[in-house]
């Protein structure tokens, strides 16, 4: 068994490169629990509309420093940053698994992922340019110039507390944007634990600003104002809608990446074996509770018996509790009332038709566990598009089976829905999977493989899924106006 590591940084909002205790951040302070056991990690101090103010104060003050430093310069901060972290990535994992619940390796797994954003785009800083542009007119050119937005407001989930902060605090960063980082209010640990490395890695102060605190309290702060040029937020789409509403009287620049609803199409070629295993290993991931995890598996209808069969052994097998201990495949959920909603959405599928075929509940002989977090990794059969469980996204570690017989139904059916953010398709025929992969409306397909997200791709999503992407060349353009200069060409004579 794994320990959470004692804390290297204050928990409280971390403002011009100083802590803000309890009693200098105005907000309340809330206790941080492990989920898997409902252990105490920490008391934070959460920051009050006046303290978010002050941070983008601080922010707008730290941008023409920042920007004065050379993109390449800033660039090897990022770069710097990665090293740091991979460095810790035993501490980082151990206090994520500690505040999120995700099982170690998982966690570990994130801290690379992390860092590969804040690498990626310290190497993207030095590559932001303009360009010249031919004027009709003689005489006369125009210079189309990429400038930093300004201070941006990143807004975080508590699913990937600290990759999807890294994702838009590097992309920010090497755009010459300064920011204030609202991580989850869950989740704000692992975000203010990087405050030191980057501090370490050459961050001037200012630059970053971290304020834990409350959605509703920071959210419309920096909605409001004037000198916060982007919002960036991850969350759900919801949340992402109420953000755009506050936004629009300051016409601000708005990058969403919201929930989603993943189709899983098993085409009748499709190895069983193989696609049992990257199935599980999908769903089991962070339990579930990902918006690009598979949330309507659509398998033909002659083989989900076959299937059924599969998933059940494998199900079983899993070994579900505290992701500090070894060998771990599933920990809790977030908490409670996450696991409770997820238990509601399969009873009212089972009332209306479905079966639950597999279901592992071995957690629930552990001692020590706060069971009330956990949801077991269970299988459900004959699930109907109408039921809840197929037409909302589940957040937590269930496979629902809706059987098809065409395959343009199977498409037909995958794209009726609102969100368009990740899917899925397994089989042995590339033309075949690629006609698939093409006709499905998602920001990301993944063919044959089930975790394709990479710092070298853009990803977003479309429909209702959000605006923009994160990651790729694309990801820093978030943060990038573009102007133009229309000016007199120079010439040799005077
Ligand atoms: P959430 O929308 O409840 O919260 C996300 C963030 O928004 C939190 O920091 C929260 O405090 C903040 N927030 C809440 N109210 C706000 C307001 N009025 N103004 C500004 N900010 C506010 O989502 P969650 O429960 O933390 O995360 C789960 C959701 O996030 C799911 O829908 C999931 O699909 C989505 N998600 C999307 C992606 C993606 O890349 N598209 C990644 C992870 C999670």
């Amino acid at each position: 068994m794994k320990t959470s590591p004692p804390l290297w940084f204050e928990p409280a909002p971390w403002i011009d490169g100083v802590w803000r205790t309890a009693d200098r951040c105005g907000g309340e302070s809330v206790t941080v629990r492990n989920p898997a056991t409902g252990e105490a990690i920490a008391t934070v101090g959460r920051a009050d509309a006046e303290t978010v103010t002050a941070a983008i104060e601080g922010a707008d003050r730290a941008g023409r420093g920042w920007r004065a430093i050379p993109a390449a310069a800033r660039g090897e901060i990022l770069k710097a940053t990665a090293a740091a972290l991979l460095a810790r990535r035993d501490e980082f994992a151990r206090l994520l698994t500690a505040e999120q619940g995700k099982p170690y390796l998982q966690a570990a797994g994130e801290v690379d992922y992390a860092a590969s954003f804040f690498q990626w785009f310290g190497e993207e800083a030095r590559r932001v340019h303009g360009r010249i542009v031919p004027h009709p007119e003689a005489g006369r050119e125009f210079l189309v110039e990429q400038r930093a937005a300004g201070v941006a407001g990143l807004i975080t989930p508590w699913n990937f507390p600290l990759a999807q902060g890294a994702k838009k605090v590097a992309a920010a960063l090497a755009a010459g944007c300064t920011a204030v980082w609202k991580p989850a209010e869950a989740t704000p640990l692992v975000a203010l634990a990087l405050a030191p490395i980057l501090a370490e890695a050459g961050l001037p102060a200012g630059v970053l600003q971290i304020v834990p605190g409350k959605g509703s309290v920071v959210g419309p702060v920096l909605a409001a104002d004037p000198r916060v040029r982007v919002l960036s937020l991850t969350g759900s789409t919801a949340t992402g809608s109420g953000l755009m509403a506050a936004a629009a009287p300051g016409i601000k620049r708005l990058s969403l990446e919201l929930g989603g609803n993943a189709p899983f199409i098993i085409l009748p070629d499709a190895d069983l074996g193989f696609v049992t295993d990257q199935l599980v290993r999908l769903k089991m991931f962070v339990s579930g509770q990902v918006c690009v995890t598979a949330n309507r598996i659509f398998v033909h209808a002659d083989h989900e018996a076959e299937l059924i069969e599969r998933l059940a052994t494998r199900i079983a097998g899993l070994k579900v509790g505290n992701g500090l201990a070894d060998g771990v495949d599933a920990g809790p959920l977030i908490h409670a009332a996450a696991s409770r909603d997820v238990q509601r959405r399969v009873e009212e599928a089972v009332a209306t038709g479905a079966r639950i075929v597999a279901e592992n509940r071995s957690y629930e002989s552990i001692p020590g566990l706060a069971r009330e977090n956990f949801s077991p990794p269970t299988v459900v059969a004959d699930v109907r598009d109408s039921m809840r469980l197929a037409s909302e996204e589940i957040f937590g570690p269930v496979i629902p089976l809706l059987s098809y017989r065409t395959l343009s139904e199977a498409v037909e059916r995958a794209n009726a829905t609102p969100y368009g953010l990740a899917a899925y398709v397994y089989g042995k025929d590339l033309g075949r999977l690629r006609g698939v992969a093409s006709a499905l409306e998602a920001g990301i397909v993944g063919v044959n493989e089930w975790r394709p997200l990479k710092a070298e791709i853009p990803f977003g999503g479309v429909k209702q899924s959000g605006i923009g992407a994160e990651g790729g060349e694309e990801g820093i353009r978030e943060f990038l106006e573009t102007r133009v200069i229309s000016i007199p060409k120079p010439g040799v004579e005077a």
